[in-house]
């Protein structure tokens, strides 16, 4: 979580905190049912502001207009769309904005109040973005509380995939593919 104040306020929701809502439900409804399900009724507010314009923000950013959130979509970073592959970004953001998407790079975080997101934009106004839910969808850090506790335990210990940088299934696959090769 970005250490903006009022990060705490409860229009805040993390990835975490994302991830976990969601894991009871798809392990009860399954996939499908649930991207059914969400055009119907979703725990997030009808206008969202995402911080985080990579990948993971882009993914959400399209997941919630297809359900009709006026979404705006703020970055630290020069550009979005960080990790989209090749012409992904063009056509993507061409698409959000048919739809209404703000973007907004290059953006300071003042802090977070119950009306909203406080910004200072790239031409240095301050201005609050209003919200009823703000999406923290920032690149993954690695957990790496599993692979020290077994440092020392045993002769070899590799650190690989995710656990070594949040990447995507490729990375991850080579990184096995190397190490075990090497082994
Ligand atoms: C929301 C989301 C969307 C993504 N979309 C894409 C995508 O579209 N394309 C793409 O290429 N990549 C995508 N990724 C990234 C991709 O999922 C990861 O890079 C990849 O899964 C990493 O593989 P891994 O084996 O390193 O880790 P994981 O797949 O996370 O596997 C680690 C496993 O270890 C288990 N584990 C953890 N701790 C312990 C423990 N103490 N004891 C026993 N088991 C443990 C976990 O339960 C898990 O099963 C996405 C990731 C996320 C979070």
């Amino acid at each position: 979580m970005p250490p903006i104040p009022g990060i705490g306020n409860r229009k805040v929701i993390g990835s975490e905190e994302l991830h976990r809502r969601l894991k009871s439900y798809m392990r009860f409804f399954g996939p499908k049912a649930i991207a059914r399900l969400t055009k119907i009724w979703m725990p997030v507010g009808k206008r969202v502001v995402i911080i985080g314009g990579a990948l993971q923000g882009c993914q959400l950013a399209e997941f919630l207009v297809k359900r009709g959130r006026k979404v705006t979509i703020v970055d630290t970073a020069g550009r979005l769309g960080e990790g989209l592959i090749s012409d992904d970004p063009e056509r993507l953001f061409r698409w959000f904005g048919t739809k209404g998407v703000v973007m907004l790079p290059e953006v300071r975080y003042e802090e977070i109040t119950d009306k909203g997101l406080v910004i200072t934009a790239g031409d240095g106004k301050k201005q609050t973005l209003e919200a009823d839910t703000i999406i923290v969808a920032l690149p993954l850090l690695p957990d790496e509380s599993l692979v020290k506790s077994l440092k020392g335990k045993a002769p070899e210990v590799y650190q690989i995939g995710d656990a070594a940088n949040p990447a995507y299934m490729p990375d991850a696959i080579a990184d096995g593919c190397r190490i075990a090769r090497a082994i």
